[in-house]
């Protein structure tokens, strides 16, 4: 008999599909996965393939954006409970009060946001492209949404514009205070590396060697003659840090998202055997989401 795996390897050449996970995807997914990377790097990866099917292991935004850059494409969502806490957090209409406040402000959106929210924006980012962009958007001001943290970030790297903030942030970068990356590192010596995802707060933040995206957290351990690290970010990204550095150690902090994690591989063969979980998107909407989208990738 064979096993999902094969059958879910036979489905996706009957359905000519290509399944993206992200690093925060539990290690089987990412094992099964055609592409694993950062929401950057996967939202290039759907556009350029010649895939009919593209099954997003990730959270709803990220198969909203594969759907909004790619519209012919059919995209799946496995686990349509599969929802981001940081991106429920900033509404379309709020912002659009906000706007009137700072007429003469650009909108700068984090991925981590619903389609209606990125069609209202001027411009999207990721947290690998957000100091760029922020640099390179032609204004002065800028309303950065939905995450105060990565704004705050870029407001310390790109003091010359002024970044007004929204109050959203994700619960589980945020929660994480200063007392639980010092004890691991009391815990493991002076020598070890820290690695900071910019979703954290500045106060944990402050205490890295290293802050960066996934997929730069990825790049600079990798590159580092160092040979252990606390990682302190969502640990799936821990499965792929081994993967390249099999003589390198990981420590990671308690930081799970179970948004990530609940899609398993039995989510991943249904919705491939049946092409359900489908997302739609309304036309009008989607075309002004993805010149948003399309900014980013013209001003990174
Ligand atoms: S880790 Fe945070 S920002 Fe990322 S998907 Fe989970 S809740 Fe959203």
């Amino acid at each position: 008999m064979n096993s999902i795996v094969d059958e879910i390897k036979k489905l996706k050449i009957e359905k000519n599909a290509i399944i993206l996970a992200h690093y925060y995807q539990n290690s089987e997914i990412q094992d099964i996965a055609d592409y694993v990377g950062d929401s950057y790097y996967l939202s290039k990866v759907g556009v350029d393939s010649d895939a009919d099917v593209i099954v997003f292991c990730g959270v709803k935004f990220m198969a909203e954006s594969a759907k909004i850059l790619s519209p012919k494409k059919t995209v799946l969502l496995p686990n349509e409970e599969a929802l981001c806490s940081m991106a429920v957090m900033a509404r379309a209409d709020e912002i659009e009060k906000m706007k009137k406040e700072y007429p003469n402000a650009k909108v700068l959106c984090y991925v981590n946001s619903s389609t209606e929210v990125k069609a209202i924006s001027d411009v999207c980012c990721t947290s690998s492209s957000a100091m760029n962009i922020c640099r390179n958007i032609q204004s002065d001001e800028i309303i950065f949404v939905p995450d105060k943290n990565l704004g705050s970030y870029i407001q310390e790297k790109v003091p010359e514009k002024r970044i007004i903030l929204w109050n959203g942030f994700c619960c589980i970068h945020n929660n994480i205070i200063p007392e639980d990356v010092i004890k691991v590192k009391e815990e493991y010596g002076e020598n070890i590396e820290v690695l900071i995802h910019p979703e954290c707060t500045k106060e944990v933040r402050e205490l890295g060697d290293f802050v960066g995206s996934t997929g730069q957290i990825i790049e600079y351990a990798s590159n580092s003659d160092k040979k252990e690290f606390i990682v302190v970010t969502d640990v799936g990204i821990l499965h792929e840090l081994r993967k390249r550095n099999p003589t390198k150690r990981f420590y990671p902090l308690n930081m799970v998202c179970n948004n990530m994690k609940i899609t398993t591989i039995g989510d991943v063969y249904n919705c491939l055997v049946s092409l359900s979980n489908e997302i739609y998107i309304d036309e009008g909407v989607r075309i002004k989401a993805e010149n948003a989208l399309r900014k980013m990738h013209e001003l990174v």
